[in-house]
C-alpha cells in the first residue's frame, strides 16, 4: 500500500515531464520546451526607448545628442530617442508663475522658437520629434485647464515648430508633468495626436545621485511586465543627463536590458 503510494506520487511529480518527451518523440522541441527547460536565462529581457523633455536649449540638448551618437541600439546602429520639445518656454519670472508647476519656477527650460538651429540638429540626426506645449503647462492651474487653452498651447506649439522644422509625419503629444486632464484628453484626439507616457527616471528631482538613478533605471526595467517596450523619459537640460546619459545607459545594457530605437508605433 505505501509503495503504491509512492509510485502514485513519483507519477504526480514527474508529469511536467510529458510535454517535454512528447516533443521528443515527435521530434521537435519548439523554442517554448528549450525555455521551459533552461528557466530564466532563455527569458527575453526588457527593451528600453530613450526619451527626452524640455528641450531644445543650447548646449546641453548638444551634449545629449553627441552622447547619443556613440551609444547603439540592438542593431548595431546609433540610437534613435524621442524628443518632447517646448515651442517658447518662458523666462520670465512672472511668465512661469503663470505656466509652471508651482515648485520649479527657477528652471530654464528649453524653447523652438528661440534655438531653431539645436532643434533643426535633433531633426538632422533622425530623432523623433513630439509636442510637449508651447510653454510647459502645468494643466492643474485652473487656467490653464480649459478647451481653449489646452488647443492654444498644442496648435501655437505647430506653428511655430513648423517653419523650423517642416512637416513632421508623427503626431506625438506628451503632456508636461504627465498631467492629463479630461481637456487634454479630448483635445489631443480630435487633433489626432497620439499621446506617449514614459517612466521617469528621476533626473529632475534636486539632489538625485547618478548613482541613484542608475538604480532606479535597473528597477524600473526588471519590473517591466508590459508587452512594449518601456520609455524612459529623461530631461535634456538637467546635468545627471548631459553628462552622464552614457554611463546610466550603459549599465543598463550591462544588466542584460536591451536599448532599441524610440518607435512610437510600437507603443
Ligand atoms: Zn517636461
Amino acid at each position: 500500500m505505501k509503495s503504491t503510494l509512492k509510485i502514485k506520487a513519483t507519477i504526480k511529480q514527474s508529469i511536467w515531464f510529458i510535454p517535454f518527451i512528447a516533443s521528443l518523440l515527435s521530434g521537435c522541441i519548439t523554442g517554448l520546451d528549450a525555455s521551459y527547460l533552461s528557466g530564466q536565462t532563455a527569458t527575453k529581457k526588457t527593451e528600453f526607448m530613450l526619451s527626452f523633455d524640455d528641450g531644445p536649449m543650447p548646449d546641453t540638448t548638444d551634449r545629449v545628442l553627441d552622447i547619443l551618437a556613440t551609444l547603439k541600439a540592438t542593431d548595431g546602429n546609433p540610437v534613435k530617442a524621442g524628443f518632447f520639445l517646448l515651442a517658447d518656454a518662458p523666462d520670465e519670472f512672472w511668465q512661469r508663475r503663470v505656466y509652471y508647476a508651482p515648485y520649479e519656477l527657477w528652471t530654464d527650460k528649453g524653447s523652438i522658437a528661440k534655438y531653431p538651429k539645436v532643434a533643426r540638429r535633433i531633426k538632422q540626426a533622425g530623432h523623433t520629434i513630439g509636442n510637449h506645449t508651447t510653454h510647459h503647462s502645468w494643466f492643474r492651474w485652473p487656467w490653464l485647464d480649459t478647451e481653449e487653452s489646452v488647443l492654444s498651447e498644442i496648435t501655437e506649439w505647430e506653428a511655430i515648430a513648423k517653419p523650423t522644422l517642416g512637416p513632421l509625419n508623427k503626431r506625438l503629444f506628451r503632456p508636461p508633468y504627465f498631467i492629463l486632464t479630461k481637456n487634454v484628453l479630448e483635445t489631443t484626439r480630435r487633433l489626432g495626436y497620439q499621446i506617449v507616457m514614459g517612466e521617469s527616471v528621476g533626473d529632475a528631482t534636486p539632489g538625485m545621485t547618478v548613482d541613484e538613478i542608475k538604480e532606479k533605471t535597473q528597477s524600473i526595467l526588471a519590473a517591466w511586465s508590459k508587452p512594449y517596450p518601456c520609455v524612459l523619459t529623461f530631461h535634456d537640460n538637467r546635468p545627471a543627463t548631459y553628462e552622464h546619459l552614457d554611463e546610466i545607459v550603459s549599465n543598463l545594457q550591462q544588466q542584460g536590458f536591451r536599448l532599441v530605437h524610440f518607435d512610437s508605433e510600437r507603443l
